[in-house]
């Protein structure tokens, strides 16, 4: 008899001291989120005002003529290779991938800008950046494929597309691609999921920057097609 009613006062024990935890456990939970606690839930896209251009063809059609004559305006002299470019501090800055903008691993062009092209590198990093976030996007940064051309990759080049031109104003420091088929997904740094935003929504925000930049007379831009990508000379 005695150890029947121990047991049931022990019962009774555990079931106060676990509900005292549970109590206690959702207490800490709240005040947690209340603290400032990072909310790991997925962060949603919310689209707002994504309008891009009418026709890419029509919005970014400076012919190479146009981009040449600038080009060989306000570029360097085209260079043999890539130990020139060294050579030249002060003309050329040296491009790098950071958090304006994404690079590929260049096989056929070197790093490196005049200051103005380079300086316009940023520009359409941070303004893709920024409207991003003004359109309800998850950030994403866009990705350089190619930048200035020397005449040993013309070389290399024109082994396997004989239409590699020595008239192109990729010579001069001032131009470089950038894809409207590929970006670099931003994650989180708390390790936050974030959902994805389609390449087709990024190009219509990265032609609106563009239409902007170009329209402000900081640029021209000719849609590639086939390249699959935005060719860009700084002016
Ligand atoms: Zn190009």
């Amino acid at each position: 008899m005695f150890i029947v009613l121990q047991s049931l006062i022990h019962k009774r024990k555990m079931k106060l001291f676990s509900r005292a935890c549970c109590a206690l456990y959702l207490f800490a939970a709240f005040s947690l989120c209340a603290c400032g606690e990072k909310d790991m839930s997925m962060k949603m896209n919310n689209p707002r005002n994504i309008r891009g251009v009418i026709s890419y063809k029509r919005s970014f059609g400076d012919l190479n003529d146009v981009q040449l004559k600038t080009a060989k305006k306000i570029g360097i002299r085209p260079i043999n290779s890539r130990k020139d470019a060294d050579d030249m501090i002060g003309r050329l800055v040296e491009i790098k991938p950071c958090d304006r903008y994404d690079m590929d691993s260049l096989t056929h062009s070197i790093p490196y800008l005049i200051p103005t092209a380079s300086e316009l590198l940023d520009t359409i990093g941070q303004n893709f950046l920024d409207s991003l976030e003004n359109k309800g996007l998850n950030p994403n940064k866009v990705i350089v494929t190619s930048v200035t051309r020397t005449k040993d990759d013309v070389k290399r080049l024109r082994r396997t597309n004989g239409n590699a031109s020595m008239n192109s104003c990729h010579f001069y420091g001032t131009t470089f691609d950038v894809s409207w088929k590929r970006f670099t997904k931003v994650e989180d740094p708390d390790g936050r999921p974030m959902q994805d935003v389609s390449a087709d929504t990024l190009k219509l925000v990265l032609a609106e920057v563009l239409r902007d930049l170009r329209k402000s007379d900081k640029c021209y831009v000719k849609y590639e097609l086939k390249q699959g990508c935005f060719h860009i000379t700084a002016r």
